[in-house]
């Protein structure tokens, strides 16, 4: 992957990435924003605020990730959002820490976006306000469409770690993935409803990626069986996008 993307960073042992193809859609997003401004700079800027609150859920991520002892060096900023690439250990307390801590940053955005709101209201810059209240409402919509228990999104991802507790890593990865491909399939009959091919290329990440999950609980099963289960680390790194 670093060979598509442009490197920006490195801060605490987490390298950041923004893929080439970041810059298209940027452009194309700016200008469907102009008509919400008077001035368009602040199309620009509302585009670049949404990757900064991307940047900080994903690192939200990488740091308790790396906190748990897990492996997190890498984060990638595509147009679609952000991938931070997050392995935790295999544990279900510290997969659970590590995935809630992206929303988590969402949450604590919710008081910081809401003091700015207010502080702009009256400000002698209409298109300073109209920010602020765009970034809010973009927060509160990242963090609806996150929770959702649908495997490999946060949510669903949170929901297998959690089941992991009482039914194992197996059997928690293949409910999850169930989830996920049924969460999916209704993402595509949204997708075709809606005729909107962002809503299809999201619906066709969730059900190749909960496909995936199913497999590697298939893998996981057959490691069992054979007795080599748990002297390996066949878990792929976690990878989870907005
Ligand atoms: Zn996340």
């Amino acid at each position: 992957m670093g060979g598509a993307g442009i490197r920006l960073f490195k801060f605490a042992g987490i390298t950041v990435y923004l893929h080439f193809t970041w810059f298209l859609i940027a452009a194309y997003q700016v200008q469907a924003r102009l008509y919400l401004y008077q001035s368009p700079i602040w199309a620009l800027y509302e585009y670049l605020g949404l990757f900064a609150m991307v940047l900080m859920h994903e690192f939200g991520h990488a740091l308790a990730c790396r906190s748990t002892g897990g492996y997190a060096n890498r984060i990638v900023l595509w147009p679609l959002g952000g991938v931070a690439f997050v392995q935790p250990p295999r544990r279900p307390g510290a997969m659970l820490w590590s995935l809630a801590a992206g929303p988590l940053v969402n949450v604590a955005l919710i008081p910081v976006l809401e003091l700015l709101c207010l502080l702009s209201a009256n400000a002698a810059n209409p298109d300073a306000a109209q920010l602020f209240r765009m970034l809010r409402l973009v927060n509160i919509v990242l963090l609806i469409f996150n929770m959702l228990p649908v495997y490999p999104l946060d949510g669903g991802q949170i929901l297998r770690a959690l089941l992991w507790f009482p039914f194992g890593e197996i059997r928690s990865l293949q409910i999850a993935s169930v989830i996920g491909l049924i969460g999916g399939a209704g993402l595509a009959a949204l997708a075709l409803f809606w005729r909107s091919i962002w809503t299809g290329v999201m619906a066709f990440f969730l059900i190749s990626r909960a496909v995936a999950g199913w497999q590697q609980a298939k893998l996981l099963v057959r490691l069992e069986r054979e007795g080599r289960y748990g002297d390996t680390a066949p878990v792929a790194p976690s990878v989870e996008q907005r």
